[in-house]
């Protein structure tokens, strides 16, 4: 197993700078030889959450995915992206996001995923089967191109999280549902789908990143970096670090580890690159709900107590909701309702996936964090 991460300082999205940057972590991993051959055709799995300016951070950065789309023609492969967006066609999103100019310069080909495919998973894993999109193993490569940000459920999201979209539209909501509030048991589907994708590299935008609330609704929070390895887990556990995340909480990493599919443990990872300077961000603010890392397989009544005042949930603010009706509709449980004309949350049925705030277009969704989670969310940091 490669435990080699690469990271170097970033200040800006200049497509010329960014190449020679994204160059040098690629030759720290191995070169560009050991990741792709010439003739090969590439897919590249950037964040493509929704529409969103690049000012938003909520995208990959359209000059950054230039930047890799780039190099890797200049080595004689042929590029798509490609992802399955939970809101609106991959078109638009592309479009929306500033993409089209660079894709037609280069002749890259938009794939949205359409078709499933049915993967056997390997002997022993927690999940025996996975419905991923087909046309992501119609490629000779996948280059995976996350970008650094909070995710409410998740506390982070990074490069094992952000092929999640290789999961088809409603797909994704039966995983939320088949997960339900154990935190574990998503990080398991979120790292098993990773093993299946198989990326040959995972190279993140972490030059303007988001703090706060994300995916979508947090803060652009300017971060600086550039980082790549071909083992994603050391990668994310790398990138946390740097961000100030406690290790132990970044769950996709810890079982990643734990089932051989890289390497969590900081002292065991090799980092390459550029000297940092003011790393780790201590001042980062953090998703509230990384409370939602409690696993709570206790006895029924405690489970519940605990559950009510501990674990982050999701509130409708009445006051900024334009009733679009998004939320409701991809709710995995169906949680959500519309009584007289003002929409609500039933507790009992919420899972605290925070789908709907990371969809709200309005960011009309609040996060709320009950006294005791607090309480044990600092303690545990
Ligand atoms: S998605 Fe946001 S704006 Fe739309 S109904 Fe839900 S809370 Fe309201
Ligand atoms: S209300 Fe929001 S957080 Fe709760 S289950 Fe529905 S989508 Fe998930």
């Amino acid at each position: 197993m490669n435990c080699v991460v690469s990271v170097g300082n970033a200040k800006e999205y200049d497509v010329e700078g960014l190449k020679q940057n994204i160059s040098k972590r690629i030759n720290d991993i191995g070169g560009f030889e050991s990741i792709i051959s010439r003739s090969d055709r590439v897919l590249l799995k950037p964040n493509l959450l929704t529409s969103a300016p690049p000012t938003r951070a909520v995208v990959t950065h359209p000059s950054f995915v230039e930047a890799v789309a780039s190099l890797i023609i200049d080595h004689g492969a042929k590029v798509s992206i490609g992802d399955s967006p939970p809101l609106g066609n991959l078109n638009r999103v592309l479009s929306k996001s500033g993409y089209d100019d660079f894709m037609r310069r280069l002749n890259v080909e938009p794939c949205p995923f359409t078709k499933k495919r049915t993967l056997e998973c390997v002997e022993g894993r927690v999940f025996r089967r996975l419905d991923l999109a087909e046309e992501v193993f119609d490629f000779d490569a996948v280059i995976n191109l996350p970008k650094l940000k909070t995710h409410t459920q998740m506390g982070l999201t990074l490069a094992v999280k952000n092929l999640f979209g290789t999961v088809l539209g409603t797909d994704k909501a039966s995983w939320h549902l088949r997960a339900g509030k154990n935190i574990d048991d998503f990080a398991t589907v979120l790292v098993q789908i990773f093993e299946q994708v198989n990326p040959t590299v995972s190279i993140i935008d972490g030059i303007l990143g988001m703090e706060g609330n994300g995916p979508n609704n947090g803060t652009p929070r300017f971060i600086g970096i550039v980082a790549a390895g071909k083992d994603a887990v050391a990668l994310d556990a790398v990138l946390a670090s740097l961000v100030n995340f406690p290790a132990n909480m970044l769950r996709t990493s810890v079982i990643g580890q734990e089932l051989g599919l890289g390497m969590a443990d900081l002292s065991k990872i090799t980092i390459l690159g550029d000297e940092l300077k003011g790393f780790p961000i201590t001042d980062f603010r953090q998703a509230k709900s990384v409370t939602m890392a409690w696993n709570l397989s206790y006895w029924n009544p405690v489970r519940r107590f605990l559950e009510n005042h501990m674990i982050t949930r999701p509130m409708i603010d009445g006051a900024v909701c334009k009733k679009c009706g998004v939320c409701m509709t991809h709710c995995p449980p169906s949680a959500i309702s519309e009584t007289n004309g003002a929409l609500s949350i039933d507790r009992k049925k919420c899972i605290s996936c925070f789908c709907c705030q990371e969809l709200c277009e309005n960011d009309a969704i609040q996060v709320l964090e009950p006294l005791l989670g607090r309480f044990f969310s600092r303690v545990s940091r």
